[in-house]
């Protein structure tokens, strides 16, 4: 499928020439730099492109978000040069392009161990919600023409989107990329736990489909006889992925799972989701200790809504979801709804109204006080699938490591200062062959690495491999690196050391070892 410059452009509300202009000019630019590259599919690469282009302007993305969608694999993938986009195309299309670039950095590598800290390198590398949003995007693209990928990369790309992608989706409250990319990847990683998910369900699928749309209708009916008027009614089926992770703590059986199937009821406010439950209880008995009000009280993720389980007489059980139009946008886009909602708002352009890192957003509780009521009833069930740290702690963990290291930081002077001060430009992360996270200074060197884990390691360091290549002792090291050091029992810190290190405990560690040796002799 190749989408023309003409067909992301009617995405646009209401498009001036100055965003035609600029839409088909990187479109343009696209096809050119990237001429004669194909996809594994065989198709020219400009369709991969186009697509992400399409998918970000059909979720409400301004003209620069989506040209920086046509132009993101440009840098690393051809010769073009930062200076070509910044004359043609600004600086914040740069900047874009520029972080989408960064983030293909972001290894994965096939350990648990890094999960947690790629996650967190993931989200902090990207500075900029709409570069990680693109960046999902261009996954969940790849995703979708995965079939055409050779298999001895698909598993390891598969893995990469379950274990990092998809909980980064999850996160930030983007539930539609989530459910997509988890289903995607699911059979690739797991193909057996796949098959036994679909031996399941396989044989439900006819009567699911049957009894969700009947049941649909009747919600319809009953809301209209009690006088309700603006709603919207869908119906879902759970995502594979996520059952199958339910089904693993359900001893396998589905008949123990209450929201396999849900309907949403989606209105205009607040009032009219506790009407719409009413309705729904006075119809069908509710199922004890399965009403979930996540408007009181939202989830750490921000997602909102009202769930209910209820019983229909025909033997069947599902969730009823109710929320408003705008709980049900942040549902499906999670962080980035408010900001597709402020470009809405101001008509077009991309607001860089906060001076905030998008990352703060996240964290309402320490910026302003924030109460945690209990919840009704325990959210138990989806939370559990999800919190792989700590159930009890409300906010994920790194997300907030992520502000409060941000916050600690000087105060934010507008938008291009503030990624100046992004502790993130001065910190790297680094790792261990057995997968341990090392976070150092920028520049840090291998000298620096080996004290960071150990002195004696440090004081005998003999050479050191970075991603598998021999280094010199001075080599700058990068996000991401996987760091080997060499030891000799006869090797000793030397002057020199002292110019390669740039922490503090490695120069005191070297010196304290120079006056030693000294004195020694
Ligand atoms: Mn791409």
């Amino acid at each position: 499928m190749m989408y023309t410059a003409e067909d992301i452009i009617t995405y646009l509300p209401s498009p001036t020439q100055a965003d035609r202009e600029l839409i088909t000019a990187a479109y343009e630019f696209a096809r050119e730099a990237h001429e004669g590259h194909t996809r594994y599919s065989g198709e020219p690469y400009l369709s991969h492109l186009a697509s992400v282009a399409k998918m970000l302007a059909e979720m409400g993305f301004g003209t620069r978000t989506i040209s920086a969608g046509l132009l993101h694999d440009s840098i690393e993938d051809t010769g073009v040069t930062e200076n070509e986009i910044r004359k043609l195309f600004g600086e914040e299309i740069l900047f874009l392009v520029q972080g989408v670039t960064k983030l293909g950095s972001v290894r994965y590598y096939g350990s648990d161990r890094h999960n947690e800290s790629l996650r967190k390198l993931f989200v902090a590398t990207s500075q900029d919600i709409r570069v990680l949003i693109i960046k999902l995007v261009d996954r969940l693209h790849n995703m979708q023409t995965f079939a055409h990928v050779p298999a001895h990369k698909q598993k390891r790309i598969a893995r990469e989107t379950l274990e990092i992608y998809a909980p980064v989706a999850h996160r930030l409250g983007m539930g539609r990329i989530r459910k997509d990319l988890e289903d995607m990847a699911f059979p690739y990683v797991y193909p057996d736990e796949y098959k036994r998910v679909q031996e399941i369900i396989t044989p439900l699928a006819k009567k699911a489909d049957t009894d969700l749309e009947k049941i649909r209708k009747t919600i319809q009916r009953k809301l209209v006889e009690d006088g309700m008027r603006d709603f919207k009614t869908h119906t879902r089926i759970k995502g594979t992925y996520s059952l199958y992770h339910k089904l693993r703590r359900r001893d396998w059986d589905i008949d123990k799972i209450y929201d396999y199937l849900a309907i949403r009821v989606i209105v205009k406010n607040v009032e009219d989701c506790y009407q719409v439950l009413g309705i729904i209880h006075k119809f069908w008995r509710p199922m004890p200790n399965r009403l979930k009000d996540y408007i009181a009280n939202k989830k750490p993720n921000g997602y909102q809504s009202i769930h209910t389980t209820v019983c229909i007489p025909t033997d069947t059980i599902l969730e009823i979801q109710i929320r408003t139009d705008d709980m049900h946008r942040e549902a499906e886009f999670g962080i980035a709804s408010h900001m597709i909602y402020k470009e809405a708002q101001q008509g077009r352009g991309v607001s860089k109204a906060s001076n905030k890192p998008w990352f703060t957003s996240l964290i309402p509780s320490l910026f302003r006080p924030f109460a945690w009521r209990t919840t009704l009833q325990a959210p138990r069930e989806e939370e559990e699938l999800f919190s792989e740290r700590s159930p009890k702690e409300k906010i994920p963990h790194w997300i907030q490591e992520v502000a409060e290291a941000h916050k600690s930081t000087k105060a934010p002077h507008g938008f291009m200062e503030d990624l100046k001060n992004d502790f993130f430009s001065y910190r790297i992360f680094v790792f261990t062959p057995e997968g341990d996270v090392v976070d150092l200074p920028v520049d840090a060197s291998p000298i620096d690495f080996a004290y960071a884990i150990h002195s004696e390691i440090g004081n005998h360091v003999s050479g050191a491999r970075v991603n598998n290549k021999l280094v010199g002792l001075d080599t700058g090291l990068k996000n991401g690196d996987i760091v080997e050091i060499l030891t000799k029992d006869s090797s000793r810190p030397t002057q020199k050391w002292m110019e390669y290190a740039k922490t503090t405990l490695a120069q005191r560690k070297i010196r304290a070892s120079i006056e030693a040796t000294a004195k020694s002799a």
